[in-house]
């Protein structure tokens, strides 16, 4: 060791956050390995694919592996990984700050945090990586050193606000992490992480399918050799020796490789936690193979939860390229359509090169192939998630709907199947959600156009004069509150050979169209006598408007769209909406 020990301050919120750690109570700090364990494995992906890209970087990659060490009497639990380990800069930029979480959302919702229940809650939905071992041990010290520097780093910390860091001079390549572990306290959720059997019971549980060797020395006891009486222990026979032997203790079957029925769902969901880093179950596991000239797996997830980072620009993190088993790259773009950027998993293609790049990808036909058929499933599986789990459903579309609306502006090729599987507000809906097949089913006859009005909030829109003479005729509408909503509606899209109308622009001619309780002619012809009747009478008051207001608006006239209202303000069929033009002017243009 060299050089002197620096200590450091943790950032405000990652001190919050290891505050919430060390005081967890929540009830799966079991956790913490599969995390470590996940970080050790993601750091074996990198070593191995570096050292195939980068021939200049001397490593040796012959035996690449993760290995636990417990001591029982220290009381320690040590993950320690030869993978391509951190610099200096990385362990201050990862470990010592909020990396992953330093995000608006979880300070949010950590200065929200009152009671236990609320912690508990929050540390499964943000899934709190590496600071997860705060949970189990009162002190965490970490050596690391990056495949491509000579000297390493020691971090440690208690937790309690500061971390000290020292340059190691002898450190092995790749990173150890020890535990100094909290005492056992079952009633607490805290076991004994040295004890050997519930270390394998916890690696088979979370990380059997980790492509990497985990390893544990173990005790073996060896019989004697010749003895004939091996049942007594009288003493009399040569003694049994305990020999140390190290041993792998996951299976490291690649899932997405294995066909489905060999696969349990507890398998899925644990997949899924270690290639979405978060901590929720999939809503969906969706598997895909193609065989023959081009051959790929494909094992997708579609969570439960939003993300925080879902509409962040620098959000992670999506579909993961591996060829042949070696792992390429994280939240692989080219494999799936930016509006469904949060569905997770596994891409494994068989024949692409390991240097493959991001240009090299973009213009790959193969790829574009997979982009297609993977784009179609999540299609058609969200679709059948719909008709035949209408709850899972709901809370697919409340987390993601927003995005998923994105691909009716943008993926022309698809729209017909998105909006199909598409839910929406309307009048007709009182909390639940319709779709358009639902909506058209219920349309007047005459009706030819499915009429929407866009808002900030459904209460907002329902309150809104436009709607009267709807609700009047009992004319359904939807209530469209997502920004994304002001672009698919005006984009020419339509369903069923019904185009989209706005009740908020241009003249509604509903005349046209029976109402609930009207059925006869004669009552249109007279509303169209009363109305030209009554155009008359007002000529005089409608030019003063028109006069008065002229910087305000385009022009007046006699509206048979309100029955309560005194007079409202229309937009010209081509203009913009209200919401719209706020979204501009919010966005500053
Ligand atoms: P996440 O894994 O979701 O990024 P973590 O809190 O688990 O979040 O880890 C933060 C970062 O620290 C990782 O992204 C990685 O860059 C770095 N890191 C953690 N453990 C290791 C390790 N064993 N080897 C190399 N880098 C690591
Ligand atoms: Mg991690």
């Amino acid at each position: 060791m060299s050089g002197q020990t620096e200590v450091r301050e943790f950032q405000a919120e990652t001190r919050q956050l290891l505050d919430l750690m060390v005081h967890s109570v929540y009830s799966n700090k079991d956790s913490f390995l599969r995390e470590l364990i996940s970080n050790a494995s993601d750091a074996l992906d990198k070593v191995r694919l570096e050292s195939l890209q980068d021939k200049s970087l001397e490593v040796d990659t012959s035996d690449l592996h993760i290995q636990l060490d417990a001591d029982r009497d220290a009381r320690t639990l040590t993950v320690r990984d030869n993978g391509i380990g951190m610099s200096r800069d990385d362990v201050v930029g990862l470990i010592g700050t909020l990396a992953r979480s330093g995000t608006a959302e979880l300070r949010r919702k950590l200065a929200e945090v009152k009671d236990a229940a609320a912690s508990e809650e929050l540390i499964g939905q943000f899934g709190i990586g590496f600071y997860s071992t705060f949970m189990v041990a009162d002190r965490v010290t970490l050596v690391t050193r990056h495949a491509a520097d000579e000297a390493g780093t020691r971090w440690e910390s208690t937790g309690d606000g500061t971390y000290t860091l020292d340059e190691v001079s002898d450190a092995p390549q790749g990173t150890s992490v020890t535990l100094a572990l909290k005492p056992v306290d079952t009633d607490d959720h805290l076991y004994d992480y040295t004890d050997p059997a519930k270390l394998r019971q916890l690696v088979k549980r979370y990380s059997d399918f980790i492509a990497w060797p985990i390893r544990m020395d173990v005790e073996k006891t060896v019989p004697a050799p010749e003895t004939d009486d091996t049942d007594t222990d009288d003493g009399t026979g040569a003694e049994p020796t305990t020999e140390i032997v190290s041993e792998t203790i996951n299976s490291q079957k690649a899932l997405w490789a294995k066909s489905s029925d060999e696969v349990t769902e507890d398998e899925y969901h644990e997949f899924y936690r270690h290639v979405s880093h978060a901590w929720d179950e999939p809503l969906e596991v969706i598997t895909l193979k193609a065989e023959g000239t081009f051959e790929y797996q494909a094992l997708l997830f579609i969570p439960t939860q939003a993300p925080f980072d879902l509409f962040m620009r620098e959000r992670t993190s999506g579909v993961q390229l591996y060829v042949k088993r070696v792992f390429i790259m994280d939240d692989c773009e080219e494999l799936i359509p930016e509006y469904l950027r949060f569905v997770k998993g596994v891409v494994d293609a068989a024949d692409l090169s390991l240097n493959v790049s991001r240009e090299i990808l973009q213009q790959d036909r193969q790829i574009r192939a997979i982009r297609r058929r993977l784009t179609k499933r999540v299609i058609s599986t969200v679709g059948d998630m719909r008709a035949s789990r209408p709850d899972d459903y709901r809370t697919f579309w409340q987390n993601f709907g927003r995005v998923w609306k994105e691909g009716l502006v943008n993926d022309i090729d698809n729209r017909d199947a998105l909006l199909k599987a598409s839910s929406f507000e309307s009048t007709d809906s009182a909390d639940d959600l319709t779709t358009l097949a639902d909506y058209v089913g219920r349309m007047r006859s005459g009706q030819d156009t499915v009429y929407y009005m866009t808002g900030e909030t459904r209460q907002q829109i329902e309150n809104s004069p436009h709607i009267e003479a709807f609700r009047a005729k009992g004319i359904e509408v939807l209530l469209l509150t997502d920004p994304v909503d002001e672009m698919w509606v005006s984009s020419g899209l339509e369903f069923e050979g019904k185009s989209f109308t706005s009740i908020a622009k241009g003249a509604v001619d509903l005349d046209g169209v029976d109402s609930e309780s009207a059925d006869d002619e004669t009552d249109t012809e007279k509303a169209k006598a009363d109305k030209e009747k009554r155009t008359e009478e007002f000529t005089g008051l409608l030019d003063w408007l028109a006069e008065t207001l002229t910087d305000d608006v385009n022009e007046a006239r006699l509206s048979s769209r309100l029955t309560e209202s005194a007079a409202c303000l229309v937009g010209d069929t081509f203009s913009m909406s209200p919401q719209l033009e706020k979204l501009y002017r919010a966005s500053g243009q």
